[in-house]
């Protein structure tokens, strides 16, 4: 992660108390004594009453601990922007003499560490990479494949790290979870290959001559893959009655339909205005 993505996770920290008042990042404020401009990470307004206390939060992405020199600076910072209240956010704790000087300058120290800093900014944000420090892999892949001859649904779960663009997969049949790099290749317990090509992911079913690519299928309601997984019905309820259009792993694409019993309908016909499904009248 960056420091800007990090200086954005503190902010949106303390949004969370923004009933309290406002908070800023990344502003301007002038130098109480220079009237120069200085950049400040995080402000915050807090109304008491019909005053308003002012809060300076420092965000540090870094590897090193904060040392004193670095709260000195922040201490220094707040004062010339009329800060009442100093707070440093940091990913990587601080020294002793740092703490020591914090207390008595009533500065706040507090620990954010890379992965909390990325669950407050990144969506679809899976876990860590194991490769790379501070940076996390993004689902950017799931979903279903109709396997034409057995009549199930293959299931998977993939994304790729922001940074080494390795990609992560899942393969719930077997459980299999694992890393592909470059241009690995893995066999899962199903006996399915799972292939990395650049930045794609490809899969060479059991039985088939050829990888097919697998992370740019159709994309399918997460609510399908409850229905698929055996969840109780008001996890894919909305379905109900509802077209879905589903690749194969031959390369086709199939209509379906989840009945309100939970049941897999197909269409009686397809025509040009797509599929139609029939069901006889209850009474
Ligand atoms: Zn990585
Ligand atoms: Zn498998």
């Amino acid at each position: 992660m960056t420091w800007q993505e990090y200086q954005l996770a503190t902010s949106k920290f303390y949004e969370k108390f923004e009933s309290f008042g406002k908070i800023s990042h990344n502003i301007l404020i002038p130098d109480r004594l220079t009237g120069q401009n200085r950049q400040v990470d995080v402000w915050g307004e807090i109304y008491v009453g019909n005053h308003i206390v002012t809060m300076l939060i420092d965000a540090k992405f870094r590897k090193d601990k904060l040392d004193i020199k670095d709260v000195e600076e922040v201490e220094a910072l707040g004062r010339a922007v009329k800060a009442n209240k100093v707070a440093i956010v940091t990913s990587s704790g601080w020294t002793e003499p740092a703490e020591k000087y914090a207390n008595l300058s009533s500065i706040d120290l507090r620990i954010m560490n890379p992965e909390q800093a990325l669950d407050l900014i990144i969506e679809n944000k899976w876990f860590m990479c194991y490769s790379c420090k501070d940076e996390c892999v993004i689902m950017d892949s799931d979903g279903a494949i109709y396997q034409e001859d057995s009549g199930l649904f293959f299931i998977w779960y993939s994304g790729k790290c922001r940074n080494c663009k390795d990609i992560y997969f899942h393969c719930p049949a077997c459980g299999d979870r694992k890393i592909l790099e470059k241009n690995d290749k893995y066999k899962c317990d199903c006996n399915h290959i799972w292939k990395k090509n650049k930045d794609e992911l490809m899969i060479k079913f059991k039985g088939f001559k050829s990888f097919q690519r697998i992370d740019n299928k159709k994309k399918i309601p997460v609510e399908f893959l409850f229905w698929a997984n055996g969840y109780p019905k008001e996890f894919w309820g909305r379905l109900v009655f509802s077209t879905l259009e589903i690749d194969t792993d031959k390369g086709n694409s199939q209509y379906f339909l989840i009945t309100p019993d939970g049941g897999l309908a197909t269409p009686d016909y397809l025509d040009e205005d797509g599929p139609s499904f029939f069901f006889p009248i209850q009474y």
